[in-house]
């Protein structure tokens, strides 16, 4: 049987941390399925179609990955694609923190699930969704952060808006 793991995250924005998640964990899942979190009560920095396809392209070249957006218990979402297991990255105390909370409910939800965590990779490990979105607001080049260009996205939306 193929062995899926849910990466379930908010991706806003996914970064090379990220990435490096999912690379790794490709090493252990016969498919890795990415899944953005549509949680309506909580308002994005970052359109959650734009980061799809974003992500869709960083890894168009893998066909183990594969990318998905929910609105639901991340549990329930994983039993439904099949996937047994999550896939989480910890960077620090403070993740371990939240992810051991969440990790238990999450088999309350769907008792057969295991989520797997991976050390993030010292490099990556100061990189944070949060600070990315602090640094855009006020103008600063995040690309060296990300497995995609974001400046190049917003030259094309350029063009593309002034009709060229
Ligand atoms: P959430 O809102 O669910 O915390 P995030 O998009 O912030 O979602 O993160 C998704 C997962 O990726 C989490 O397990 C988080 O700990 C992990 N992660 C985030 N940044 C890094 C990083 N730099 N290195 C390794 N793991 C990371």
């Amino acid at each position: 049987m193929k062995r899926i793991a849910l990466f379930p995250g908010s991706f806003d924005p996914f970064t090379k941390g990220h990435e490096d998640i999912i690379l790794r964990g490709l090493r252990l899942f016969d498919e890795v399925v990415v899944g953005i979190g549509n949680n309506s009560s909580k308002q994005r920095y970052f359109p959650l179609d734009v980061m799809k396809e974003l992500i869709e392209k960083t890894f168009e070249k893998e066909e183990n990955v594969r990318v998905i957006t929910y609105n639901d218990l991340t549990a329930r979402i994983a039993r439904e694609i099949g996937a047994k297991f999550l896939l989480r990255g910890l960077r620090n105390t403070t993740d371990f923190e939240y992810e051991n909370g969440i990790a238990q409910v999450n088999r309350f939800v769907y008792e057969e699930i295991e989520t797997v965590f991976l050390i993030t990779s010292p490099n990556l490990a100061p990189i944070s969704s949060s600070i990315i979105r602090d640094l855009h607001r006020y103008g600063q080049g995040v690309d060296d952060f990300l497995p995609y260009s974001l400046s190049e996205l917003n030259k094309l939306r350029e063009l593309k808006n002034s009709g060229l």
